[in-house]
């Protein structure tokens, strides 16, 4: 199982760019002579183990990393410990599914209904889970339950759903020299207008309510009125009306920025 972990993690994964480490996790399925093995419309790996009339489980792992297609995925070991980028989310998980799949054979259960493994794409970041929205499609249709694997949360059960929206704000304006065009509009200036507004909104603690700028990016240069800016925005909560609601105040500064005076903001 730490061999395919390894040989999984080198394989760079970045999220919509899984194709390889897609076709590595096939080449596996079929391998241990899994039944229907292939890649559905996203690109994620399916397989399953025939099992009875039962309805049927899912039992998923990603395959997409957070790390950039050009890391550096050497691993070290510092005694029984493996480092290396992605190794742990989700090399490990991966190997999990094959491991699971190898067990389950070689003790000849008689499953009460299929096992239908997959290795999704789309779990990270703007992944937007669209791996597992299309597994909702097919085999979802009969799944009885569905136990997702991550390697990163080795030795715990989560059983409570988080939601998160995400928002992507782009600015764009004409730009401009610094001392030139001093005062016309900055792209780079109304985010952070925005950011400070967003900032401001109130946060319920239980139930819990998060929110985070993960990234800001844009401008050409230190002399140069911004252009183009972008803002990425993620809001959590483990309760549906609270998220809801704070969605919406969050979409209500949005609309609310100057689009007038040059700036072009949008949010998808
Ligand atoms: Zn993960």
């Amino acid at each position: 199982m730490v061999a395919d972990a390894i040989a999984l993690q080198q394989i760079a994964a970045p999220t919509f760019a899984e194709a390889a480490r897609a076709t590595a996790v096939r080449q596996r399925f079929s391998a241990l002579g899994l039944a229907d093995v292939r890649i559905d419309e996203a690109g994620s790996v399916l397989a399953r183990l025939p099992g009875g009339s039962a309805a049927p489980l899912l039992v998923s792992a990603h395959l997409d990393t957070v790390f950039a297609a050009d890391t550096d995925l050497k691993v070290s070991r510092h005694g029984s410990r493996i480092c290396g980028p992605g190794i742990g989310d989700n090399a490990v998980g991966l190997a999990g599914l094959l491991e699971l799949a190898r067990v389950l054979q070689s003790n000849g259960l008689q499953l009460p209904g299929d096992l239908w493994l997959a290795a999704n794409v789309g779990e990270e970041g703007l992944g937007d889970l669209r791996g597992m929205r299309q597994l909702q499609v097919h085999p979802g249709k009969q799944i009885s339950a569905t136990i997702v694997v991550e390697g990163a949360a080795y030795g715990r059960v989560i059983h409570r759903a988080v939601g998160a929206r995400r928002y992507r704000i782009s600015a764009q304006t004409a730009g401009g020299h610094s001392w030139n065009d001093a005062g016309a509009p900055s792209a780079i200036h109304a985010l952070v207008d925005c950011a400070q507004q967003l900032l401001q909104l109130q946060l319920s603690s239980a139930p819990r309510v998060t929110l985070n700028i993960g990234r800001i990016s844009g401008g050409t240069s230190i002399n140069t009125i911004a252009s183009h800016a972008q803002l990425e925005l993620d809001l959590r909560s483990e309760d549906s009306a609270l998220l809801a609601d704070v969605a919406s105040r969050a979409e209500a500064i949005i609309a609310a920025m100057p689009r007038t005076a040059g700036v072009n903001l949008t949010c998808v």
